[in-house]
């Protein structure tokens, strides 16, 4: 299947096209017909499973075309509500690429931060806004919002709004909307008052399930490393010592690192290529299939290009960056380990990255055991929860002492390092 099977306008096309996109994800192949088709959705799939675009490309398009049939009026037109500030960002931006070629405006509101920079944003009368539901509430209640031209609401990651005691707000951001209105909404699980919730606030809904990753996290084998920033590539090649090592999917935060880490294997004598967004097509296949056919031993990845990669008998999978989703790290690690196979899952964690590990452990549920032997150990002192220091400062050639102290207000998973 195609994107162009899907009808979608060439606008947004092309903007597929740029991002790296070859064919759609099978909730996307799913979802954008029924949802083009103005119905209701009801959709059972998590990150990572390309939900934000099975959403926001239909929402993008039917603006689009409804522009050339009306007048334009600077209403806000669709509310997407999501649990966290990291997820309404990621699908704020999310709308700008794949509307980049369409002058359809986009804003994201959340809390924690001041308000200024955001109602200065609603001023200018987006057509979309993505938005927590407290933050939300309050700019309602100071004006800055109307929703009589809403025609489509998003309710994005409902069973977290339960989880994270969302639910009252979402209630009443829903009372505020317009009944005549296109709702869709997602959950990684259908608790029964998220059922509830479906049920009072959808008409007809088409329901469509997605199968979560495949391979079942207790899999796999996990390990994760402390190491400085600048000694990851070091330790990198310490690793790939390694012969039983056959093949590693690496995974970087950014297009550069990923060119950047290929570049130092090949310099070290690893077979190595990287893909990402900025590759084309054809180098990117073409690195895939040598990847495939075990004539290069590592590629290097960021997500996106990462995406819908379908890899057989891999081995490795090595986060040389943690992921700023939990969920993005099941994802890259269901990679391995698929149809019975033994699969290991190694993590390098940085300073700045102990909170992105510790969130990654809460959501598995299960803390990864780390690997005190090498040569490029780090100690880190979490200053405050989610910021981290490294206190000892002298150079330590090989396996310095471990002081790791506990980040305020964390418990559970992490616990073995956390004191
Ligand atoms: P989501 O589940 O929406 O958080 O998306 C997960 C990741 O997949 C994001 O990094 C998207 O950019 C990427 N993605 C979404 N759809 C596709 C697609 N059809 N092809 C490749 N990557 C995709």
């Amino acid at each position: 299947m195609k994107f162009t099977e899907l009808g979608i306008i060439k606008p947004i096309l092309n903007a597929l096209i740029q991002e790296g996109y070859v064919e759609p994800t099978p909730i996307q192949e799913r979802a954008i017909p029924i949802l083009l088709d103005g119905k209701d959705m009801i959709g059972s799939a998590q990150t990572g499973t390309g939900k934000t675009a099975a959403f926001a490309i239909p929402i993008l398009q039917k603006l689009s075309l409804e522009r050339l049939n009306r007048p334009i009026e600077k209403k806000l037109r669709t509310l997407v509500l999501t649990p966290t500030r990291e997820l309404a960002i990621q699908i704020k931006d999310s709308f700008r690429i794949y509307g980049k070629e369409l002058s359809i405006k986009c804003v994201v509101v959340y809390g924690g931060v001041g308000q200024k920079l955001q109602t200065d944003a609603l001023l200018k009368k987006p057509e979309i806004l993505v938005a927590t539901p407290g933050r939300l509430l309050d700019l309602y209640g100071q004006g800055f919002l109307d929703f009589s031209g809403l025609d489509y609401f998003v309710l994005d990651e409902a069973d977290r709004m339960l989880d994270m005691g969302f639910i009252h707000d979402v209630r009443r951001i829903i009372r505020l909307l317009p009944t005549k209105r296109q709702t869709m909404l997602f959950s990684a699980t259908m608790p029964k008052d998220i059922r509830e919730l479906a049920a009072s606030i959808l008409i007809d809904p088409i329901r469509i399930m997605v199968t979560p990753v495949e391979t079942t996290v207790e899999a796999i084998d996990q390990q994760v490393y402390y190491v400085r920033k600048h000694d990851k590539i070091k330790l990198l090649l310490e690793i790939l010592k390694d012969s039983r090592i056959v093949s590693a999917l690496i995974f970087t935060r950014t297009k550069y690192q990923a060119n950047k880490v290929a570049k130092e294997l090949m310099a070290n004598g690893i077979d190595a290529d990287a893909i990402h967004g900025n590759k084309s097509q054809t180098a990117r296949q073409l690195a895939l299939g040598h990847f495939k056919q075990k004539k290069i031993r590592a590629l290097v990845a960021t997500d996106i290009a990462a995406r819908g990669l379908d890899i057989e008998e891999l081995s490795h999978v090595i986060n040389y960056d943690l992921p700023e989703v939990p969920e993005t790290y099941i994802h890259r690690i269901g990679r391995t380990g698929r149809a019975g196979l033994s699969g290991s899952a190694i993590s390098f964690c940085g300073e700045e990255e102990v909170g992105l590990l510790f969130d990654i452990e809460q959501h598995i549920g299960q803390a990864i055991p780390e690997v005190k032997d090498h040569p490029f150990r780090a100690i880190f002192s979490p200053e405050v929860k989610h910021k981290v220091t490294i206190t000892q400062t002298q150079d330590l050639p090989k396996h310095p002492v471990v002081n790791i102290f506990s980040p305020r207000g964390r418990k559970g998973g992490g616990s073995r390092r956390y004191r």
